[in-house]
């Protein structure tokens, strides 16, 4: 072990690694039932990504017309391509009603109806009657800045409660012991340089989703996947990485996301031709059809030359007939970002839009109280003691093969709170911690050394900029095995060259070039994982479209993807099975049939 590293010890009973949604209402929730809790955050928690979500979270709260959490599950199942765990998503749908109301009464800024309840708008693949009636509105907004709303009221609440911060700490490794358990972690202090081990008997991965591995993305730069880096660094696998969703209304060029939500306000794409091309593919709900099919639809245009301005590679989204009204109060900061991003008034000319990375649906597998489940001796659920992960990190599987608008900031507040229901039950508060080995941190800290000393010739930002165009070309929103071949031997190649990674700062006091290294290793094993396991399913499902195999196949892939990637690159692939059984008699299981809209 290099010797020159001082570590700093803290005790606690449960660490939260992130302070995004997901981690913000696990730190709390905690708290509140006494557990002794800290929360590590590598950015201030306001900053986290959930601050940008727009459109809003989903609840069949039936204020604005009817609905019911049975319709919701329903849409749920059939959002996800039947990939979705049944009892996992059962438990989201009736949650959601008393974690929105528990919401409200934390204080979210909810918009309002008329006679004063939260107000809901309609967003893509939510419906009522098991399908069969009119589009729910579903979606509780505040304006278009709920994530905004929701993570300043989730941080008020964690500072009313007695949870210990840890900010700009950025978590390098967990830390396992020899029976496989998660004992804790180890994070940089990244304004003193100072290590610190967090002791906890539970250890809980926030730390979001892994956008950053493509070149064009609505996450944030700080979506770069360090929870699933480091749950592969500890030998774990995760889970369903071929599913990665494409929104379809990222602004040209710029990226940022215009949400959902302006076609769930009457918003309409149109081609070149001006004509309103949705209708021809999802005949009933048009422009409000599921994200994967909405962002196919729009490659299909593009590619059949009906695509908009100087290289037709681009669609138009209208809201031009909303009016002020709707625009002011409904939308006023796509508004905005539109003005800034696209240089457009939206109350007089549409918007260029193109399908662009949005979300993973893939993360660190888990059970719906959010512990950490791999494959074992044959058990598909065994858990790993003293592991959880919630959030865009984790893979419940609540979103299957594709995520329904919505239901990611509801996956948030729901399993955040799962988790801190959960180890209440299971977790001794100031409970004894076993001893930990002598040299449980000794590997971490090699590989600290070893990155901070990085000699090699090429330079972090390189291999980040060669993995992000790779992705973006081959793991796109079609793919073919030819494509997905040669994407996987390019991912190998890059993957290995991390080991000639070159990093010139030596210091440990705000080396932004070792933490970006940390960030780009973690995102490197998350992109080969993706790229592999894409190849490896050869049918199409949610937003894992092929066009060699268009076709889902139920009979040999209605089963979850683990996908394992060591150190040098070497990627391993299993199976789980799919939980096709609900929790209670309330709502049967919905069986497989050919998704239409
Ligand atoms: C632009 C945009 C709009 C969206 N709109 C909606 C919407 O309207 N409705 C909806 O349901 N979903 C929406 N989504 C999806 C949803 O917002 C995200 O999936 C969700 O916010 C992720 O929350 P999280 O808590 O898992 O992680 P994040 O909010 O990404 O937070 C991650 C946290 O982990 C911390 N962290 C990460 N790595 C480390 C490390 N190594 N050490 C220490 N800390 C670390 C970070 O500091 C941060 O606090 C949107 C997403 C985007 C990008």
């Amino acid at each position: 072990m290099p010797a020159a590293y001082q570590i700093h010890e803290h005790t606690f009973d449960m660490v939260v690694v992130g302070a995004g949604g997901a981690g913000l209402r696990a730190t709390f929730g905690l708290a509140q039932k006494g557990l002794k809790t800290a929360c590590i955050s590598k950015v201030f928690p306001t900053r986290s990504h959930t601050v940008a979500a727009q459109g809003g979270v989903a609840a069949a709260l039936a204020n604005m017309g009817e609905d019911d959490w049975r319709y919701h599950f329903f849409d749920t199942v059939k959002g996800s391509d039947w990939l979705g765990d049944q009892d996992a998503i059962e438990y989201m749908c009736r949650e959601a009603i008393p974690a929105i109301i528990e919401l409200e009464h934390y204080g979210v800024p909810f918009s309002r109806t008329e006679d004063g309840r939260i107000y809901q708008r309609p967003f893509g693949g939510m419906t009522t009657r098991f399908g069969e009636g009119p589009p729910a509105q579903r979606t509780c907004a505040a304006a278009d800045r709920t994530g905004h709303a929701i993570l300043h009221t989730l941080y008020q609440q964690s500072l009313a409660h007695d949870a210990q911060f840890f900010i700009e700490y950025f978590a390098l490794d967990l830390i396992m012991d020899a029976d496989g358990a998660c004992r804790g972690v180890l994070a940089l202090d990244m304004a003193e340089g100072t290590l610190h081990l967090f002791k906890a008997q539970g250890t809980v991965l926030a730390t979001g989703g892994y956008g950053r591995a493509y070149f064009s993305a609505t996450s944030a730069h700080t979506c770069t996947g360090d929870g699933g880096g480091m749950a592969l660094r500890a030998g774990l696998a995760l889970q369903d990485m071929e599913f990665v969703q494409f929104h379809p209304t990222g602004i040209y060029g710029a990226g940022c996301l215009i949400t959902e939500g302006v076609r769930g306000e009457g918003g309409i794409l149109r081609n070149a031709q001006g004509e309103r091309f949705m209708e021809r593919y999802a005949p009933s709900v048009k422009d409000l059809a599921p994200r994967d099919m909405v962002s196919r639809a729009m490659t299909m245009e593009v590619r059949e030359g009906r695509g908009v301005g100087e290289h037709k590679d681009h669609i138009l989204l209208d809201l031009t007939h909303l009016g002020p009204e709707v625009i002011h109060e409904k939308l006023p900061g796509i508004a905005e970002s539109a003005r800034i991003f696209a240089n457009v008034d939206v109350e007089k000319q549409p918007i260029p839009v193109i399908p662009t990375v949005h979300y993973n649906m893939g993360g660190i597998p888990t059970n719906y109280h959010g512990e950490v489940v791999q494959l074992r001796n044959g058990n598909p659920d065994a858990v790993v003691p003293g592991l959880y992960a919630i959030g865009e990190a984790a893979c419940v599987s609540v979103h299957g093969a594709n995520r329904l608008g919505s239901n990611s900031l509801l996956d948030l507040v729901v399993f955040g709170r799962a988790v801190a229901n959960r180890a209440a039950e299971t977790v001794k508060v100031d409970g004894k911690h076993a001893k930990l080995a002598g040299d449980a941190c000794d590997e971490a800290l090699a590989r600290l050394d070893k990155l901070r000393n990085a000699n090699g010739g090429t330079p972090t930002s390189v291999i980040r900029d060669k993995m992000q165009r790779t992705m973006q070309a081959d793991a796109a929103v079609f793919r073919t095995g030819e494509t997905l071949a040669d994407g996987v031997r390019k991912m190998r190649e890059i993957h290995a060259s991390f080991q000639d990674v070159r990093v010139s700062d030596r210091s440990l006091i705000w080396n932004s070039d070792l933490v970006e290294t940390y960030e780009v290793s973690n995102l490197l094993g998350q992109a080969l994982a993706t790229i592999v396991s894409a190849e490896n399913r050869t049918e199409s499902r949610g937003a894992h479209a092929r066009e060699d195999f268009p076709e889902r196949d139920d009979a040999s892939w209605m089963k979850h993807t683990l996908c394992a990637v060591d150190d040098a690159g070497n990627t391993a692939i299993d199976y789980r099975p799919v939980h096709m059984y609900t929790l209670s008699d309330d709502v049967g299981v919905v069986p497989p049939k050919k998704r239409v809209y």
